[in-house]
């Protein structure tokens, strides 16, 4: 099959290796697109010190099934799917009470030993498969993947009706913690960004209100649009070390704050306890988890979240580098881009 293969630092080559062949409980699927992602790209300049090459990455990925390995039931040829990432070993506390994704051993889709979807086939745990009805695209399906992570944060700490839900960045992760949060009933939702063209567009995406942090103080915003009172939920998904200490001065009393953007490696942050402490907030972070997913095809079927205008971008397989230097200049700035290994 081809397969754009991770071979050293800086540099990925398309070419022809073996097929994966399925194991026991595990199906191949034929990659029907697959969603590029940042943190690739911070994997294979070595931004982001995670596995090692050679290696097939890809963890974003809409499939076809085309083949059952030993022992597989439930999961039918033909199945249009999308992966769930996080791979559990089966055995541990976590596994037996249905957390794999805090499996002490845990291995992810995309991540050694797994081989990822930026490849025509791709072989994954039964149990990774989650069914997609005909009326989600492949698209769709490819980048469902980096919406479900924001989805399962806001799953873990609870949307309440009619709250106010603040969201500091407007990248995918972004989009997708806003129109999830509408989803759940949020009250309002207000995206803070730098950039108000990038900021604009979540208007797009269902938010009430912007708030442009290069023109506008945010925390003072923030007071007027909740009375004084602060967001309920505070969602932080730009990993900048100044507005990750900024997120406790714009919460409620006793509100919640979700991290989820990562900070750059040992960069130095200043964790506003005593505001933690008397405001009485919860803090915690989210990263994917496996609840997520059924319900959140669900919100994409019927339309409430939409990933259809998330992706702008779309290039074959062959061009992958070519997408991975679109996300890195930002020029065009793209939300999400797919690649189709089959064009
Ligand atoms: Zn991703
Ligand atoms: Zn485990």
């Amino acid at each position: 099959m081809k397969a754009a293969v991770w071979t050293d630092y800086g540099k990925i080559e398309v070419k022809e290796v073996p097929d994966p062949v399925p194991g026991k409980n595990e199906v191949l699927l034929k990659v029907l697109a697959a969603g590029v992602c940042i943190t690739d790209l911070h994997v294979y300049t070595g931004m982001f010190l995670y596995g090692k090459p050679p290696h097939i990455l890809g963890h974003e990925i809409c499939g076809e099934v085309c083949g059952l390995g030993e022992d597989v039931s439930g999961v039918e040829i033909g199945q249009r799917c999308v992966v769930e990432t996080s791979v559990g070993c089966g055995k541990c506390a976590a596994c037996r009470r249905g957390d794999r994704h805090l499996c002490a051993v845990r291995e992810e889709i995309g991540t050694a030993p797994h081989s990822g979807g930026y490849a025509q086939y791709v072989k994954v745990p039964a149990a990774n498969v989650v069914p997609i009805p005909d009326c989600v695209s492949d698209e769709e399906g490819a980048i469902l993947e980096s919406a479900a992570c924001p989805s399962g944060g806001l799953l873990k700490a609870g949307v309440r009706l009619g709250e106010t839900v603040a969201v500091l960045g407007v990248g995918p992760a972004g989009l997708a913690f806003i129109q999830t949060a509408k989803a759940m009933g949020a009250g309002r939702v207000i995206a803070i960004a730098r950039n108000r063209r990038r900021l604009e567009r979540a208007l797009r995406f269902g938010a009430d209100e912007i708030i442009c942090s290069s023109e506008e103080d945010v925390a003072g915003r923030i007071a007027e649009l909740t009375d004084g009172r602060g967001a309920d939920l505070v969602c932080e998904t730009t990993g900048a070390p100044s507005i990750i200490e900024q997120t406790a001065e714009l919460a409620a009393n006793a509100g919640r704050i979700l991290l989820y953007g990562l900070p750059e490696e040992g960069a130095p942050i200043t964790f506003p306890v005593k505001t933690i402490i008397m405001k009485q907030l919860e803090v915690s972070g989210v990263e994917n988890n496996p609840y997520v997913w059924e319900p959140l095809v669900k919100l994409v079927a019927s339309g409430r979240v939409n990933l259809k205008d998330m992706v702008t971008h779309a290039f074959p397989l062959d061009r992958i580098e070519d997408a991975f230097a679109m996300l890195k200049d930002k020029k065009e700035d793209p939300i999400k881009i797919v690649v189709y290994p089959w064009r």
